[in-house]
């Protein structure tokens, strides 16, 4: 796009931001004039991640970090906030993400910043600005963090996204594309999922101008079946058409022309290594010339990957209600081919990637052709719920510190303290005065163990271990009491 342009686009969009300021002041003084009383809430598409979710949370981050770490690859962290060029340079401003979907606005300082709806371009930029291709090549990073986009809130679309990413710079080789699919594939695995792997090519610049315009020629005779949105997709980008999500474009998309017979003969070339890599390597995959990817900067290999549902009666709540099934029917996520419904359940789209040989050189970088993949955690969690994965067991507290009375409860804040120190996992309900319900907290937690500590124990020097599950009794010094929890332990 021109830079007077963009300028003037900036510029449209810097009044609109201030316009749309000064409403919310003037809502501000209204609202503080009528006194009203303000309910706190939760903005749209946003979620509460609560500690009942943490267990899952856990559970996956640490099974992303110890893969990424298995297959190479480093931690990078970004901010989440960016300058908005980053996105509409690198990710692209016929791509969706940017051209609806951005949390962007001018800053205090006037600067048009952003709240990042994708990883790559901030590890790319990071790449770039600490000199990075200084080092031996490539760069293998992962990142872990939330993503937004202001989307239609829906099922299994969320403003505020967690994803997971890899990316590896600095290498043009098939076996990189392959080895990312198959990294993909054994996070799937590892966390108990059945994937499935849709892969294309979308060639390079030069061969995909041509199939542009086939896939012109091709719509250009459906035009009046194809959404507004598309129409003007036609003159801008007609590959974005394929990523649509109404029905009639939909249909009109199943029988365009394959890109595959105008990739050209280096592309070509390309994607067979990467498959025969991958067959060498009895990775499973499925070619879809329908993926294209909504993110501009793709070049050569594109995939996605789905999640097989084992059965579709077992789809329940929480995420994915009936009526929130029917809905996901027309997202992107089910854009897979249509299955039997008594064999399995639906293709929920779980993550995807590509490689982008020139976003680092579009970004202000040296030439350095590049391969990447992101997973959604937020849809990954609430697959491990509908399919009723079973978590590894997470330890709990061993021991429970129950008090009765002022002086007891003071000398139970140290013993709690003392015993955390020996490495113990310790539990305890201190707001609470009943014996009763501390026992009660206790059997709760699972504790095989309770302290209890009264009037009389305190005076003693001493506590009462017992042990929740017989109900038998001891009395202990209070500077034995390490040495008797190992012992019982
Ligand atoms: P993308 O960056 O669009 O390729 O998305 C990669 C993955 O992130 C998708 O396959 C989804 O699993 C997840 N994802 C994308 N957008 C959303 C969203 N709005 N809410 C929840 N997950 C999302």
């Amino acid at each position: 796009m021109p830079r007077k342009k963009n300028k003037k686009i900036i510029k449209r969009k810097k009044e609109a931001i201030k316009k749309k300021k000064a409403v919310s002041v003037k809502d501000k003084e209204l609202r503080a004039i009528k006194n009203e009383k303000y309910v706190a809430h939760l903005l749209r598409g946003m979620r509460d991640i609560l500690p009942a979710d943490q267990t899952y949370w856990d559970f996956v981050n640490n099974r992303a970090k110890s893969i990424a770490a298995a297959y190479g690859f480093e931690r990078i962290e970004t901010p989440i906030l960016e300058d908005y060029n980053l996105f509409e340079r690198g990710t692209g401003m016929t791509s969706e993400v940017v051209e609806k979907q951005m949390y962007d606005f001018i800053d205090k300082g006037g600067e048009h910043v952003c709240c990042r709806p994708e990883g790559t371009p901030g590890a790319v930029r990071a790449y770039i600005e600490h000199g990075m291709f200084n080092l031996p090549q490539p760069i293998k990073f992962y990142y872990c963090g939330p993503m937004f986009r202001h989307e239609k809130p829906q099922a299994g679309r969320l403003r505020q996204l967690h994803q997971f990413g890899v990316e590896v710079v600095g290498s043009e080789k098939p076996i990189i594309d392959a080895q990312v699919i198959i990294f993909s594939r054994a996070f799937c695995e590892n966390l108990g999922l059945d994937p499935v792997i849709e892969i294309n090519s979308i060639g390079c610049p030069t061969c995909r101008k041509v199939y542009r315009r086939k896939l012109n020629e091709y719509f250009k005779f459906r035009r009046k079946q194809l959404c507004p949105d598309c129409q003007r997709r036609l003159e801008t980008n007609p590959l974005r058409i394929l990523d649509c999500k109404g029905k009639e474009c939909q249909e009109l998309s199943k029988k365009i022309p394959q890109i595959i017979d105008y990739l050209c003969p280096d592309c070509h070339n390309h994607l067979t290594r990467v498959l025969e890599y991958l067959d060498e390597a009895e990775t499973p995959y499925e070619l879809n010339h329908r993926i294209v990817r909504g993110l501009d900067y793709y070049t050569r290999t594109v995939f996605e990957v789905f999640v097989r549902r084992p059965k579709v009666e077992s789809q329940l709540e929480p995420f994915l209600s009936s009526a929130e099934q029917e809905d996901l029917e027309e997202t992107q996520g089910l854009k897979a081919s249509p299955l039997a419904p008594t064999q399995e359940g639906p293709r929920l789209a779980i993550g995807g990637g590509g490689r982008y040989d020139n976003l680092v050189e579009t970004l202000g970088g040296k030439p350095a052709p590049s391969c990447g993949m992101a997973f959604g955690l937020d849809r990954i969690i609430e697959e491990l719920k509908i399919q009723n994965i079973k978590l590894p067991k997470v330890h709990g507290p061993q021991v429970f510190i129950a008090q009765l009375g002022d002086m007891a409860r003071q000398k139970a804040l140290k013993i709690f303290e003392v015993l955390r120190k020996d490495g113990f996992r310790v539990a305890e309900n201190f707001s609470k005065d009943s014996l009763r319900a501390q026992l009660e907290s206790a059997h709760r937690l699972g504790t095989k163990l309770c302290l209890i500590i009264g009037h009389q124990e305190v005076l003693n020097n001493t506590v009462i271990i017992r042990d929740m599950l017989s109900g038998s009794q001891e009395v202990v010094d209070q500077d034995k009491i390490a040495k008797e929890l190992h012992k019982k332990i």
